[in-house]
């Protein structure tokens, strides 16, 4: 029986909203998610019932928040299979989290050493190794990509080497869908002797994920690509590891003792969690992924696979259209229509109700490969339905008509 997405989108008030009098078709997941009744119920229990700062409260109040908030942590490291809810840092996303271990990484490299990102990354999984190679010396390398989008991994094994000291690498293209083989590509590169983070960004809301299987030191993602708010994220980092780096932030909660002579610092995962947290946004992250768990990641990334392959049937079917990326995506699928700007074709189908994302997708490196400044991207979540996909095509269809 395959899932049938009306059985979950009264739980989605937003979803029933009209836009230009037409029924929203949102399509723009991969830059936000949408947010379910079970999630805003955690957000307001928690204002309602709970609210008061954690950790160092004597008082009931703090002693409930606390509980709430480390059972969060708990139900993360569950989603995850991660070995300890101790490698789970509480972050305000996807770019939080790789900043974070960007700079905790600095002490480890100099001259002569290589950081290894790929074309297909967000810009959030480039600058930030950007500004650590400038600041430490070390040379950023780039893993080519194919036309059909995927990564060439016959480059990629030539540029790895002794001198990787880290493999920084997008699980799934929030550009172009790209599922990259990330097991394989982080065995090769632990093999190596390099460090290696995955940005799950646009993994953790379709995929199931298991951080233990994948191998890797550090998987950064945000909460509100995942049905729940923004401002929270996680930074999963293996224990050992980061037992042995060093602190980022510093501040209240990071700390053992502070004295002018000198600070001790936390344990895992407070080390990493200086001052106070997005209390609410950690719960209700952990309703999400509960409610997300609840249909199964394995339900929704089959059924949003069904989704864009309509997408890319109907779209490819429109004359002077071009899709970007191989057969097989996640989550995400963009398209060009010959003479027509992104941008006109964006805000002509959104008059028609049809929310998609035009731009470059904060991935102005893997448009310059590619030789545009945008693409249209349509962007799927377990809501969305094969009628809506058909409502895309049409509108774009008909949009592609009236702006030749
Ligand atoms: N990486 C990927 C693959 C993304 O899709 C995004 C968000 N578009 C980010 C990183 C950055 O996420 P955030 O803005 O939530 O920090």
């Amino acid at each position: 029986m395959s899932f049938d997405p009306a059985s979950i989108r009264e739980d989605f008030p937003i979803l029933a909203s009209e836009v230009n009098g037409r029924p929203l078709v949102y399509l723009d997941n991969a830059a936000t998610s949408q947010t379910p009744r079970q999630v805003l119920d955690a957000s307001r229990h928690y204002y309602e019932a709970v609210n008061a700062n954690i950790h160092r409260g004597t008082h009931h109040l703090a002693r409930a928040a606390t509980a709430a908030h480390e059972e969060a942590r708990q139900a993360v490291a569950r989603h995850l299979n991660a070995a300890s809810s101790d490698e789970v840092i509480f972050t305000s996303g996807t770019t939080d989290g790789i900043n974070l271990v960007a700079n905790i990484l600095g002490g480890e490299l100099g001259a002569g050493d290589e950081v290894l990102i790929s074309t297909l990354e967000h810009h959030s999984n480039i600058v930030p190794w950007q500004m650590l190679c400038e600041r430490s010396g070390a040379s950023l390398k780039v893993i080519p990509c194919h036309d059909d989008g995927t990564l060439d991994l016959d480059a990629f094994h030539q540029l790895l080497g002794g001198r990787t000291r880290v493999l920084a690498l997008t699980w799934i293209s929030n550009a172009f869908g790209t599922v990259n083989p990330v097991a394989e590509m982080t065995a090769a590169a632990k093999r190596a002797g390099a460090r290696v983070l995955i940005d799950a960004a646009q993994a953790v809301p379709h995929l199931p994920v298991d951080v233990q299987a994948l191998g890797a030191d550090f998987l950064a993602f945000s909460g509100h690509k995942v049905y729940a708010p923004t401002g929270i994220g996680v930074l999963w980092g293996r224990r050992e590891v980061l037992d042995e780096l060093p602190p980022w932030r510093g501040g209240g909660e990071m700390i053992k003792e502070v004295r002018f002579e000198g600070t001790t610092y936390n344990d895992l995962p407070f080390k990493y969690e200086a001052g106070t947290p997005n209390i609410e946004g950690a719960i209700a992250l952990a309703a999400a992924l509960a409610w997300a768990d609840a249909i199964g990641l394995d339900t929704i990334h089959r059924h949003e696979e069904q989704l864009l392959a309509r997408a890319a049937d109907a779209l490819s079917g429109i004359a002077g259209v071009r899709l970007y990326g191989p057969r097989r995506r996640a989550g995400a699928l963009s398209f060009a229509i010959e003479g027509v700007h992104h941008y006109d074709l964006g805000t002509l189908i959104d008059q028609m109700g049809v929310a998609v994302r035009t731009g470059h997708h904060c991935c102005q490196p893997l448009m310059a490969r590619f030789g545009v400044t945008g693409t249209t991207r349509a962007s799927v979540a377990c809501y969305n339905t094969a009628e809506e996909i058909d409502t895309l095509a049409s509108c774009v269809e008909k949009a592609a008509m009236m702006l030749k």
